[in-house]
């Protein structure tokens, strides 16, 4: 009989199934209820429904029920709330139960559906944004090519001081856009380059040299704690660089107009995971920023001195990798930015 099977049929729907009286009490929920929201039972059978809702969406809700209630069915979306305070992103179809002075709500959980759309969204927008860049980098590559080239000749070839002075203004100036092109390529390109086994401190002493320069000139103290014990990790080394490279310009960019400061750099390794974390002693990130600083093109620096890429272009490399990278800034109390690696446990020879 069917009316036997209604009781197994509803404990096993993935669905939610609320049964709502006309005063919006709560007078039948199926075991989906409790699993997802962490109630009781108790606590939701003959309590009002509209305490399930998160409280921004109970007006929507509330409108909607009325519709119910004067005979139309309903389907919209709204959060339900869960026993800890975090949202459940639903879809709801509410509809009077024939013949009876009661409502059927039945509602599906959009948790997962939602973060699929937001990740296909954000590779989407990453690929056109990668294919607009490279098209662009590759057409300024040229004109910037022959700028240098026969600004360069030129200087070989001037004898007056003057000149020489605006020609070296004008390689100076070509150079760093070149640097920003190649930035640009790089950013447009997050292809799996060739990954190898890399020593994560060889990587990050490379990359002290490589901004040493800029270190002195801002005045900065680095202070490298490295642990010499870290297991190596599955990596491409130059792409490595590269984040650590901007991390710590960008470190030094925030602490020189304060007239200097420190920079620890640390690396650990805790379980399967190798931790690179730089701190800074700079002013720190203004929380209103913290959820944007990651953004292509996000940048607060003035014009030539930054096009916002970096942080972006080194998330990129860091999530290829597997890893994760992210900052921590508490304002006024300098930045600080840690990178994740994944390093598999060594493999014996047997394996
Ligand atoms: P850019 O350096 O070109 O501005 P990034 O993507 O590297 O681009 O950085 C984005 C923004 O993040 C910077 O403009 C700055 O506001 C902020 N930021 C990055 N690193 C730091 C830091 N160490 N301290 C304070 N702010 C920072």
């Amino acid at each position: 009989m069917i009316s036997d099977l209604v009781p197994a049929i509803l404990a096993s729907m993935l669905d939610i199934v609320l049964v709502v009286d006309p005063d919006g009490a709560v007078t039948y929920a199926n075991s989906r209820l409790p699993e997802l929201t962490g109630f009781d039972p108790e606590e939701i059978v003959g309590q009002g429904v509209f305490r399930l809702v998160e409280n921004g969406d109970l007006e929507t809700v509330q409108h909607r029920f009325e519709a119910v209630q004067l005979g139309e069915d309903q389907e919209f979306e709204a959060a339900l709330r869960q026993t800890d305070g975090s949202r459940i992103p639903c879809l709801i179809a509410a509809s009077p139960i024939v013949g009876m002075e009661s409502y059927l709500f039945v509602v599906r959980d959009l948790t997962e559906a939602k973060s699929m759309q937001a990740q296909l969204l954000q590779a989407e927008k990453s690929a056109a944004l990668g294919r607009l860049v490279a098209g662009a980098a590759h057409e300024l590559n040229n004109p910037l090519t022959a700028v240098l080239g026969f600004a360069q000749i030129l200087q070989e070839e001037a004898d007056d001081e003057d000149l020489q002075a605006d020609l070296d203004r004008i390689v100076r100036g070509a150079m760093r856009a070149r640097r920003i092109v190649q930035d640009l390529l790089a950013f447009a390109r997050q292809q799996s380059p060739v990954r190898s086994a890399v020593d994560v401190n060889e990587t990050l002493r490379g990359s002290f040299e490589n901004i040493s320069r800029r270190i002195r000139r801002s005045k900065v103290t680095l202070e490298p704690e490295l642990d010499s014990s870290l297991p190596e990790v599955q990596a491409n080394a130059h792409q490595l660089k590269l984040v650590w490279d901007n991390i710590m310009s960008n470190a030094c960019q925030a602490m020189a107009p304060q007239g200097g400061g420190d920079l620890r750099v640390s690396s650990t390794h805790m379980g399967d995971v190798v931790r690179v974390m730089f701190s800074d002693t700079g002013p720190g990130i203004p929380m209103a920023h913290m959820s944007r600083i990651f953004d292509p093109f996000f940048t607060t620096k003035g014009v030539g001195e930054g096009v916002g890429l970096g942080l972006s272009l080194c998330q990129g490399i860091i999530e290829s990798h597997g890893g994760q990278l992210w900052a921590e800034s508490t304002g006024g109390e300098g930045a600080t930015f840690i990178v994740e690696l994944p390093s598999p446990p060594e493999t014996t020879a047997a394996e």
